[in-house]
């Protein structure tokens, strides 16, 4: 009797340090995945006098909006839920031209654009010219997730939030007076605001791109940007990059500038700085933008041919940087 109890105390024993071994041996596989995020919130010519205070605003944001998408993808969580997270987080910033600082059109409204896009099966969804949503990531994730389509534009966009159940504001929450002071000085000349995006490599090694804007300040009612065009604005495949770029949507636009870093990548078998400096240096006019990059090994680029990019980075390997000029 006696010894059958010790042998199965010891099975007992040996199950359970087989238990215990196991997960150590699985945590550790998920802890050793790389990740890595990238974020931008517009490429400009921010003055580089700017009181600290006002400086310091910005950095601040930056690091929270690092943050948010770092213990996400830190936690195991996915890509996706990221890019939402993090661009949510600026479209609630008032001093981000996306969500709730959107910059005004001729008229003295706020049409907004936003897309995300999936690297792992090439899925996305879009927006554009939305007035009444209150986060145009979070709907075209639903165009992602819930429709059988990739864009919708104006009321038909604002009419699917409402469907889908995403929260409606009046197009006066998007009117800060702040801004409205800024666009009245502005004298009714095209200027650029700033936009925001997320690009992530989640621990699946899942590849997400995402980017919300207002679009450029005084720009004709029902003008889109590039933005909210995939392959334009935003681009995500898991065998190449992902990217999210700002700054004139026509040149963007006419340059196909995130798609064809990826397909540098593809095709010519470039790597990610050179993909992204031929694009940023060579095929865009100077003044123009710039864009932020992962690659499929957690490579990263954050590159701009204007005077500066509020920009961040962070990464399984410790890196945790932002920055606004050179
Ligand atoms: N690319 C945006 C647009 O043209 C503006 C920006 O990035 O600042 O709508």
């Amino acid at each position: 009797m006696k010894i059958k109890i010790l042998q199965s105390f010891v099975s007992l024993l040996i199950i359970l340090s087989y238990i215990t071994f196991t997960t150590q041996n699985l945590s550790a596989q998920v802890k050793s995945q790389k990740y890595a995020i990238v974020i931008h919130g517009g490429a400009g010519n921010f003055p580089k006098d700017v009181p600290d205070s006002i400086k310091q605003k910005y950095i601040n944001s930056l690091e929270e909006a690092l943050n948010i998408g770092k213990d996400i993808l830190k936690n195991g969580g996915s890509g996706l839920d990221a890019v939402e997270k993090v661009i949510n987080y600026f479209e609630n910033n008032i001093l981000f031209n996306a969500g709730r600082g959107a910059v005004f059109t001729s008229e003295g409204r706020h049409e907004l654009d936003a897309s995300i896009m999936c690297g792992m099966d090439l899925t996305s969804g879009a927006i554009a010219g939305v007035t009444i949503i209150k986060h145009p990531i979070s709907l075209a994730r639903l165009v992602m997730e819930k429709t059988p389509h990739i864009l919708f534009a104006g009321k038909g966009a604002d009419d699917l939030g409402i469907q889908l159940g995403v929260e409606i504001v009046p197009n006066s929450y998007f009117h800060d007076s702040t801004n409205y002071q800024k666009w009245l000085r502005s004298n009714l000349k095209e200027q650029k605001g700033e936009t925001v995006g997320c690009v992530v490599l989640d621990q699946s090694g899942n590849i997400c791109a995402g980017t919300s804007t207002g679009g450029m300040q005084n720009k004709m009612p029902g003008r889109v940007g590039d933005s909210p065009l995939i392959n334009a604005g935003t681009y995500a495949d898991n065998n190449t990059c992902g990217v999210s770029a700002t700054g004139h949507g026509e040149l963007f636009i006419r340059n196909t500038v995130a798609f064809n870093v990826s397909a540098l990548m593809e095709y010519k078998g470039y790597s990610l700085k050179q993909a992204c400096e031929e694009m940023i240096y060579k095929r865009l006019p100077q003044g123009s933008g710039g864009l932020v990059a992962i690659d499929k090994n957690g490579n990263y680029e954050l590159i701009f041919n204007t005077q500066c990019m509020f920009r961040g980075v962070a990464n399984s390997e410790g890196v945790f940087e932002t920055a606004i000029w050179k």
